[in-house]
């Protein structure tokens, strides 16, 4: 290969171009050469590279290396890896494409002595495009999420003692990090903020003050503003607007235009057309402190019906929804229906914190931590109520916590709380506790480390009564259902089982209300949960015969029907409650009634929107709360029926292994309950009158095995 450098005249900066001989968009590896490939025009991309060159070689040297056909993409040399001193890390392409101009850069540094740093394991890196210094300091800007993988700013951290901050790219035109984000001297940016995720935008804002940022717009991004190459106080680049030019002449930069349209087919332009073989920052490498490294990563395990439940692509989008990468170690597939498969992933994740809120929702679906013998990390509450700033928020399934060496089980599982470790005794203890609940000196267990959580093994999707809550259910399905549900409510009455009921004023609107008071009556519900509007439409129904007005018998609003309910409430209000009604015989019947006379405890959560109320109902939340709390303890299983207010609000206290039935019109109720992630739950799409019509008439039909407990009445 022949090497030819050309020197211009040497202002301290040094530039590295390749001369388009070759160029052209022949093949797709973004969306910018989609649809243009043999569009490139070589004669006006070569002069449009002259003036680039011309314009850098005024202020800066510039070297070039011999372009090599075949290769088109080699002019693009910001992308052949970074320059650290005289160090040379190459870049490790991730396009088949691309890989043959590796070996071309690589022998032109090598040529010129530099020391080649090839980074263990070879993740992805496209240098320049992606690694970007910020001038003058010892930070690395690390684009990462397209082309370029997360492992590699993990590498990064040996090879150089500087601090990188990995940013996300999120959108596949912006593919390179230089397409979207410009670093200028004296600590500012030029960038173009949707390019980034959520997180990213949180680490650029924390690092460069406002008044230091200048955020473009979309028509600034797509020209390639962002794309420049700043050489002192020279921003050159294909386009640059108005609003940004007066941004960057009051930060004392001179804007110099040179067209490229020829390589934006391609998808590149001024910067994506030179590296920077002189680093201020790099300069400054030897003096800077070691930082710590913000990238992390650790290895999870995961076990079970990996593919036919789709748990290994939940637990991989998982990763990168999170803004993690990943590298699947071993995947060891079962081979039979009845066999599991097995996986070690290793999981990179830009900061400690984003790994820790990974790694949660990981062990979430069952994934376990390797090497997790450690003790869980507690910290001590300092404010009442206010749990320390990176607490261990429970799931709903059981979990271990790592204490003096010993796995210790949590009691009061739940979803939604923290986790409060007791080790002052012979055995120590945890439990889940709320936040409002957090006591000064509670010690509570924080980040991941130490604890274990145990969902149910991930099962293959065999079992279509589970699955009722895909799409609506047909008739015959429903009635499957229901017969399902009859027989798994017998069969936990007849062991002395408890089910909770919930339910909504629908139930008593779609007529459901006569058969749901059948269910109480004959030994069915230990306990009801519900609201002001289920109380107060069924106390409707009981004394007008309407619900919301309507008489249940005819299906017609009855004349002046609408103020039945208030009346209803206000005849109670009178009797000092609904029990006192009912010993009055004010309340003859109805779901109410046979809570009352046969002695099952309810409870009536308030809301923004009830009228009167009721006074047996809460209207102090936490109180509410607590009574529902207290009344689903010991249940064996839930019946959701026709509120989503009242089942989302249960499913969050009640922990995994409790069999949760939703019943709702509505599709998205009940998945999302099923997001839960426990198998014991089971959506059925219905009209929850339908569903408590078909119930009540099979436990009729089918009754009590002879040997049900007595605790049941009739
Ligand atoms: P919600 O919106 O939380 O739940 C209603 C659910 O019923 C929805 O998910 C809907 O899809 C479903 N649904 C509708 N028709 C259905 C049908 N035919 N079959 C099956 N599912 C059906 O509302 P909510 O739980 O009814 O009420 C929210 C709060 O407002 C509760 O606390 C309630 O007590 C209160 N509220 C008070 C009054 C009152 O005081 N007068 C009246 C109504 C509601």
């Amino acid at each position: 290969m022949r090497l030819r450098t050309s020197v211009a005249v040497a202002m301290g900066e040094t530039f590295f171009m390749c001369r388009p001989e070759f160029y052209g968009v022949e093949y797709v590896i973004n969306p910018w050469m989609e649809g243009n490939v043999g569009r490139a025009h070589r004669p006006l991309a070569r002069q449009q590279w002259d003036h680039l060159h011309a314009v850098l070689a005024r202020q800066a040297t510039v070297e070039v290396i011999e372009p090599i056909r075949g290769l088109p993409d080699m002019p693009f040399t910001a992308n052949a890896g970074l320059v650290l001193g005289k160090g040379f890390i190459p870049a490790h392409f991730r396009f088949p494409q691309r890989q043959p101009e590796v070996m071309h850069f690589t022998e032109w540094f090598r040529h010129r002595g530099y020391r080649i740093i090839e980074l263990p394991g070879q993740p992805t890196f496209e240098g320049e495009g992606d690694a970007l210094f910020q001038p003058g300091e010892p930070l690395l800007w690390g684009g990462y999420g397209v082309r370029t993988s997360l492992q590699v700013y993990r590498e990064l951290t040996d090879v150089v003692d500087v601090e990188i901050i990995p940013l996300r790219l999120v959108d596949q035109r912006f593919y390179h990090l230089d397409t979207c984000f410009c670093p200028l001297p004296d600590g500012r940016i030029v960038y173009y903020p949707d390019a980034f995720d959520h997180d990213s935008l949180a680490a650029i804002t924390a690092r460069i003050p406002p008044d230091s940022r200048c955020e473009v717009t979309s028509a600034d991004a797509l020209h390639f503003a962002c794309n420049a190459i700043v050489v002192g106080r020279t921003y050159i680049a294909n386009f640059v607007s108005e609003a940004l030019r007066a941004q960057l002449a009051a930060w004392d930069f001179e804007v110099v235009i040179s067209p490229l349209t020829e390589f934006i087919l391609a998808g590149g332009a001024a910067k994506c057309l030179a590296l920077r073989l002189h680093h201020a920052a790099a300069a400054e490498v030897a003096k800077a402190t070691r930082s710590d490294a913000t990238v992390s990563e650790r290895v999870v395990e995961v076990q079970g019906h990996l593919l036919d439940s789709g748990l290994m692509n939940t637990v991989l989008d998982c990763v990168t929804d999170g803004g993690g990468s990943f590298e699947i170690g071993t995947f060891q597939p079962g081979l039979r229906h009845d066999q599991d498969s097995h996986a070690r992933v290793r999981v990179t994740a830009p900061s400690p914190e984003r790994l820790d809120a990974i790694l949660g929702r990981l062990m979430g679906l069952g994934a376990r931590v390797a090497d997790d013998e450690v003790d869980a990390r507690l910290e001590v509450v300092t404010h009442a109520g206010v749990a320390p700033t990176d607490f261990y928020s429970t799931t709903i399934f059981p979990t271990d916590v790592r204490v003096a060496g010993r796995w210790v089980r949590a009691r009061g599982q739940r979803m939604d709380a923290a986790l409060v470790v007791d080790d002052a005794g012979a055995v120590p203890r945890a439990r889940c506790r709320l936040l409002r609940d957090l006591g000064i000196g509670d010690r509570v267990v924080c980040g991941v480390a130490g604890v274990r959580v145990h969902p149910p093994p991930a099962s293959s999707a065999t079992d279509g009564f589970r699955f009722m809550s895909a799409g609506v259910s047909s008739e015959r399905r429903v009635e499957l259902a229901v017969e399902r549900v009859a027989w798994e409510m017998r069969r936990v009455r007849q062991r002395a089982g408890k089910i909770v009921i919930v339910a909504g004023p629908v139930v008593i609107h779609t007529g459901g209300g006569l058969h749901l008071a059948s269910l109480i009556r004959r030994g069915y519900v230990q306990a009801l949960l519900g609201g002001n509007g289920l109380a107060t439409h069924d106390i409707e129904h009981a004394t007008f015969g309407t619900s919301l007005g309507v008489d249940l018998r005819r299906g017609s609003p009855v004349p002046g029907g609408h103020q039945h309910h208030l009346k209803a409430i206000n005849v109670v209000r009178a009797c000092g409650g609904i029990a006192d009604a009912v010993r009055q015989g004010v309340i003859r019947s109805g779901i109410m009634y046979e809570c009352v006379t046969h002695q099952v405890p309810f409870a009536l959560a308030g809301s923004i929107r009830d009228d009167g109320p009721l006074p047996e109902t809460h209207m102090d939340l936490l109180a509410a709360q607590a009574e529902y709390a207290r009344l689903i303890e010991g249940a064996d299983m839930i019946l959701m029926l026709a509120s989503m207010l009242h089942a989302i609000g249960v499913g969050n206290m009640t922990p995994s292994g409790v069999r949760l039935i939703c019943v709702d019109i509505n599709a998205a109720v009940v998945t999302k309950l099923g997001d839960r992630g426990s198998l014991d739950a089971t959506g059925i799409v219905t009209d929850v009158g339908l569903f408590l019509n078909l119930l009540d008439t099979s436990l009729a039909t089918n009754g009590l095995h002879p040997e049900a407990p007595h605790d049941l009445h009739d």
